[in-house]
């Protein structure tokens, strides 16, 4: 067990402790303003060299020391989510409605505690260590473009970040090279045909019929378009044609997602479903809004940076279970740091043992096991004395 660890393990009190104090005080995505000047004052009372309200409510805190070396950067991110918490613990929620239902609070506390304890050791270490704490993870356009864009990413040679995550056992890590987490996007269609009588139907373009087609057809764009060992979804969540029953529908409303690991594949997606929809009301002499809403990029980790985090894994805890995961359906906007630097993200278990049901994460009944922040550290610091040196 190298020193870092004992340090962290001193500190993990505090590290809890922080952890639930940011749990009381949940903040929304982009409304986030207590949280970041609690990230800076901590970091400032390190004396790390600290920038505020980067990229709109980011906090960016380096520790320099004056040796040569990498630029490692570090993310963790700050915001919560719009939920009533549900849970009975004594540092349940103070905010009505906002909750720390993802585990963005452990991120930010394992985050600051770990620059606590390097800061301690400064002199051991070599190169320069970036603390990257990220507002609004959870609400598309997200904060991590406006901060790299106002150069939270300067000078930096490689980033890394982790997510805590409840379903996955405690002593568990999972990474994957390559895609790992998903393209996120939304569409909203409007298919519009003329309503009617429902005993006049050749008077009439019936939009169910019309909208009811092209739903029918977008079901072979996965099928006939996407390469079959290319992974996509495409569904439509909601078809909306309010009329009485003797009444043929005016307009269909339809509003649905597509997940993609592949940029081309999104952008063919994307694409194809125009061509459908374009094709269906042209035969039928209807007419279509379309609106295509992009989310985050897909999450595509490094390989050699992927292979930095198992090894360090690996090296951190003995008794931790290091494995490749299946990459995920879910949206990330780390996906763009890795677009300008190379790195990785990982998972790291956090399932609780003494809860009878794990609930997921955006749940109101949300926890964690706050060991895994432990953990996260750890294998943070690892993947540091693996890379600050060149
Ligand atoms: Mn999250």
């Amino acid at each position: 067990m190298n020193q870092i660890y004992i340090e962290l393990q001193n500190h993990f009190e505090e590290m809890v402790a922080i952890r639930r104090y940011l749990h009381e005080r949940p903040e929304l995505s982009f409304e986030e303003v207590h949280t970041p000047s609690f990230i800076a004052n901590y970091h400032k009372e390190l004396g790390l060299q600290v920038r505020e309200q980067v990229g709109g409510r980011g906090v960016v805190a380096t520790l320099h020391t004056n040796k040569p070396g990498r630029t490692i950067a570090l993310r963790a991110d700050f915001d919560a989510l719009a939920i009533q918490e549900l849970n009975d613990v004594p540092y349940k929620s103070k905010n009505d409605g906002v909750m720390h239902a993802c585990g963005h609070d452990g991120h930010t506390a394992t985050l600051l505690v770990l620059a606590k304890v390097l800061t301690s050791i400064r002199e051991q270490l070599s190169g320069t260590i970036v603390f990257i704490h990220q507002h609004a993870e959870e609400l598309a356009p997200g904060g991590a473009i406006a901060m790299i864009e106002d150069g939270c990413l300067e000078g930096v040679d490689e980033i890394y970040g982790a997510h805590l995550w409840s379903p996955l056992a405690l002593n568990t890590v999972q990474y994957l090279a390559g895609p790992i987490m998903a393209a996120a996007d939304r569409f909203e269609i409007k298919v519009q045909g003329k309503g009617g009588h429902g005993a006049q139907p050749h008077e009439t373009v019936d939009a169910v019929v019309v909208a009811a087609q092209f739903v029918t057809q977008l079901q072979t764009i996965v099928a006939r378009t996407v390469d079959p060992l290319q992974a996509a979804v495409v569904s439509v969540g909601n078809f909306e044609a309010i009329n009485p029953f003797n009444v043929i529908a005016d307009h269909v409303n339809l509003q649905g997602t597509v997940r993609t690991f592949n940029e081309d594949v999104r952008q063919e997606v994307k694409k194809k479903i125009e061509q459908h929809l374009a094709g269906v009301c042209t035969a039928y002499g209807a007419t279509y809004d379309y609106h295509y809403v992009e989310g985050y990029p897909p999450v595509v980790n490094h390989e050699e940076q992927t292979e930095v985090v198992a090894e360090a894994a690996r090296k951190s805890l003995a008794n931790l279970n290091v494995e490749q995961c299946k990459p995920m359906m879910i949206g990330e906007d780390f996906a763009y740091y890795l677009q300008h630097v190379p790195g990785a993200f990982f998972f790291v278990g956090a399932k609780d043992s003494n809860a009878d049901i794990q609930y997921p994460h955006h749940h109101a009944r949300f926890n964690f096991d706050e060991k895994a922040m432990l953990h996260t550290a750890s294998i943070f610091s690892e993947i540091l004395a693996a890379r600050l040196q060149m």
